[in-house]
């Protein structure tokens, strides 16, 4: 015989069903077929929902309401596809309804609901499911019969989770005649205790159902039909790239289901695993796919770990004091009032000081442990012997599973590497001694990001950058297409870069699953209005893996996002010099909170656009160096003007001539009046460890004193010819001692910062550098009398964007694994 198991997805409406009758009629031609069904999806859920709201005084409830109306669609559309049992169909669940309403009504009155009274109403759902196949396989051209579990499967323990005694419901079955029936139909999820009460078999349990009615007739095969092609090494609904595990060995199905992975009830394996019948997990959507073996051989497989699951909502407590150390039998104790309970323990762990045993319990379970360890503990507790029980909720247990990982070392360090990208901290771990398994408990908000984090580095292999783009100016602009350029070479390196999001200043788009990079200028004008909260929170609410929050405006405002930016989960990119010139107070609290959130806040674009400015900076001072002195052009766009006005061009035309090009900053006063300058030379000097304010820095305009700057930006460009003659002069007098003038930013030996116009002539350093070009030479422990000089074009879109690309690129956290 062989078992043929499908859930409630598979059953969830008269098509589907008809699928599954199609499924089952072919196996049958062949085998007998045990048929166990689970309720049609959603309906034990509805039970349960209308149990609730009569316990809490409410009759008719909305939820018996939604029942009824589905119930009897399901019932009128298998009707209607069978005409002969349409009139007995209809009767039967007229008055299984009338049954159910009566009973809540009796519950709403009592406002209590006794486990056994719950357990017989949630099992009508498969009662449901085998009365709509018994109609459909009304016309079969063998026989058909059913088989009511609560007459043959006996099961123990709790009436809403029991657990079948598979040696006495073995011989309960060996006296049903078997005949010459082709199916067998039996409901799911169902079973008696020995007072012959209805017991359910617990939540998602017609898996266990089937593996134990498998164990009890000898079946030849066990085959559950679910709503995915098989077991995956992720929850497909967590990950697009979750992979289809081909076989599993019967412990390594048991670990992941007991640690979460729903395709499966954790009770599922014991049975099938102890009379040694091949399962198999199959798609009744994709009948011809070939599904996932589960067998009592190991396959080996390409990597060590061949899942990864999570058990959510999770309590871990604490038993802990000074009297622990020694007394004997501590753990005896702890674990005896759990079992007298009827608490499920799913993980222990013990300090090796024997001062503390923590273990996790399901939330549902917690407080009855809770209460049960003060009961059972209450002298000790008195006594101060023991601590008060420590209690930390909203937990989960992630974990890796399988067979290979005791053959080979290094999985626990990858495992650890990847909760700590995901920004989890492993709050207790535990690894059975078959080393088949490894857990982690982490707080449940950072659950799903380690479990990304886990696929990706021990399947995937390919390291995720996730991009959100602030600012669709010139930058921002350069830098999508920059990106789009590249995304073929990132590939080859194997490096997913997604744009997930765009902003201007009135619009946003945010696509958790990326955004087409030739497309992302439509999406962004059909997007909505910006909203800042929603964007910030956007990293944790899409389980971003490795989010960069990239701003490329020259905003304050959005600068002052950076600090929520960063306690958000993104690492930040950005040329704006905003943050990194405010108050030294808040420079320091970047770096801090960037610390402790292990964010990245970089900011190579800030000086020198693209050149490697900041980069090597920062290196040079980690070996050791010190910076004495600095002199440099570092405003592109004025090393351009500068170099026009040599040629004798007027500021105004000059200034304009810049604009153009994109060398300016979106207000050219940013340029003209030293400010930008001066917030190079302040990053400069606060990298080298000066702690200054932008106040403190002496600033000589390019612009006269006398000309009124004031307006926007197009009243500025339309005056800024009054200043054409005062600036010309200033060139003249240069040239007339044979020397050109340049925008120059210092930092002298006494640490002293200042941006000037200063003249120099053909024998300076300086002297040649313009067209958009940058120098910057750095005096400093190692480089002197001779400096460390940077010299390349520093201005213009493209090579700001390439500098903040380099920067996104150096999000990834790790290295690729070999
Ligand atoms: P059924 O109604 O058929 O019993 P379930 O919803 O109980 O179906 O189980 C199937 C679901 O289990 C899948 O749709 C999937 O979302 C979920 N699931 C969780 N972990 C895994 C995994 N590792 N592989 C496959 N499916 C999984
Ligand atoms: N119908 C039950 C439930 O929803 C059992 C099952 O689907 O396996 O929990
Ligand atoms: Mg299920």
């Amino acid at each position: 015989m062989k078992v043929m198991k499908f859930g409630g997805s598979s059953l969830a409406d008269a098509s589907k069903l008809q699928r599954v009758m199609q499924l089952v009629s072919d196996e049958a031609a062949q085998f007998p077929v045990m048929l166990v069904v689970s309720a049609p999806g959603g309906v034990t859920d509805m039970l349960e929902q209308a149990t609730f709201e009569a316990v809490a005084g409410q009759y008719p409830n909305p939820s018996f309401e939604q029942l009824s109306a589905r119930l009897a669609g399901l019932v009128a559309d298998v009707a209607a596809l069978k005409p002969d049992a349409a009139v007995a169909l209809h009767q039967q669940w007229q008055q299984e309804l009338n049954r159910l309403a009566q009973r809540l009504q009796g519950l709403a009155l009592l406002q209590r609901c006794p486990d056994e009274v719950a357990a017989e109403l949630l099992v009508t759902g498969e009662r449901l499911s085998v009365a709509l196949l018994t109609a459909l396989f009304s016309d079969a051209p063998w026989p058909v019969a059913s088989l009511d579990p609560r007459q043959y499967l006996l099961a123990e323990g709790e009436p809403l989770s029991a657990e079948v005694n598979i040696e006495l419901s073995r011989n309960n079955l060996a006296s049903v005649a078997w005949g010459d029936n082709r199916v067998w139909l039996v409901p799911g999820f169902t079973a008696a205790n020995s007072n012959g009460d209805t017991v359910t078999l617990g939540r998602n349990g017609s898996d266990y159902s089937a593996a134990a009615l498998a164990a009890c007739v000898h079946a030849d095969s066990c085959e559950i039909w679910t709503d995915v092609d098989g077991v995956y090494n992720l929850d497909p609904r967590l990950i697009d790239d979750a992979q289809l595990v081909p076989s599993l060995s019967y412990e390594e199905a048991m670990e992941l289901s007991y640690f979460g992975a729903s395709v499966l009830h954790p009770r599922t394996i014991a049975p099938i695993a102890q009379h040694q019948i091949p399962c198999r997990i199959r798609n009744t959507l994709n009948p011809a796919a070939e599904g996932t073996l589960i067998h009592a051989r190991t396959e080996p497989s390409k990597s060590l770990v061949k899942a990864i699951s999570q058990l959510k909502n999770q309590w871990m407590i604490s038993v802990s004091g000074p009297g622990m150390k020694g007394m004997v039998g501590m753990a005896s104790r702890v674990f005896a009032a759990m079992a007298r309970t009827g608490v499920s323990v799913t993980l222990i762990t013990q300090s090796s000081s024997e001062y503390s045993i923590s273990f996790c319990v399901s939330a549902e379970d917690g407080v009855k442990a809770l209460k049960a360890l003060n009961q059972d503990f209450e002298l000790e507790l008195k006594q101060q012997l023991l601590e008060p029980v420590d209690v930390q909720r909203d937990l989960a247990i992630v974990t890796l599973v399988g067979d290979g990982m005791k053959t080979r070392k290094g999985v626990a360090a990858q495992f650890f590497k990847a909760l700590s990208q995901a920004g989890a901290s492993a709050l207790a771990i535990a690894q059975g001694s078959s080393e088949r398994a490894i857990s982690a408990v982490v707080n449940q908000d950072k659950a799903i990001d380690a479990l990304r984090l886990c696929h990706q580095n021990l399947f995937v292999g390919r390291q995720a950058i996730d991009v959100v783009v602030i600012g669709a100016g010139n930058v921002g602009i350069e830098l999508i297409a920059q990106m789009a350029e590249q995304q073929q070479h990132l590939q080859q390196h194997n490096i997913s870069l997604r744009l997930c999001g765009v902003t201007n200043s009135r619009n946003m788009v945010l696509r958790a699953g990326g955004i087409d990079l030739a497309d992302w200028q439509q999406a962004l004008a059909e997007g909505e209005p910006l909203d800042m909260p929603r964007l910030l929170s956007f990293a944790r609410d899409a389980h971003l893996v490795n989010p960069v929050f990239v701003d490329c405006t020259a905003s304050g405002e959005i600068a002052s996002h950076y600090l929520a930016a960063l306690e958000s989960g993104w690492h930040i990119a950005t040329p704006n010099k905003k943050a990194n010139t405010d108050s030294m107070a808040l420079y320091r609290q970047l770096r801090q909170v960037a610390r402790q959130q292990k964010r990245q806040f970089l900011y190579e674009a800030n000086v020198g656009a693209g050149l490697p400015v900041i980069d090597n900076l920062q290196g040079l001072l980690r070996a050791g160096d010190q910076l004495h002195q600095f002199s440099g052009i570092m405003s592109g766009s004025l090393s351009y003007i500068f170099g026009l006005l040599e040629e004798g061009m007027s500021l105004s035309e000059a200034t304009a001539a810049a604009r153009d090009k994109g060398f300016t900053e979106p207000d050219p006063r940013d340029d003209l009046s030293g400010m930008d300058v001066a917030r190079k030379v302040l990053i400069l000097a606060r990298e080298a460890g000066m702690e200054l304010e932008l106040e403190d820095l002496t600033i000589d305009s390019v612009l006269p004193a006398e000309f009124d700057a004031s307006g926007d930006v197009d009243t500025f460009m339309a005056n800024l010819p009054q200043a054409d003659a005062l600036v010309a002069a200033r060139i003249e007098a240069a040239r007339a001692e044979g020397k050109v003038l340049r925008y120059v930013g210092a930092i002298d030996v006494d640490g002293n910062c200042k941006v000037e116009v200063q003249a120099v002539g053909p024998e300076h350093p300086l002297y040649p550098i313009k067209g958009g070009e940058n120098a910057l030479a750095f005096y400093s422990r190692y480089y002197s009398p001779l400096p460390f000089v940077l010299r390349g074009y520093g201005a213009g879109a493209a090579v700001t964007a390439a500098g903040v690309f380099a920067d996104v690129l150096r999000t990834q956290a790790w290295q690729q694994e070999g």
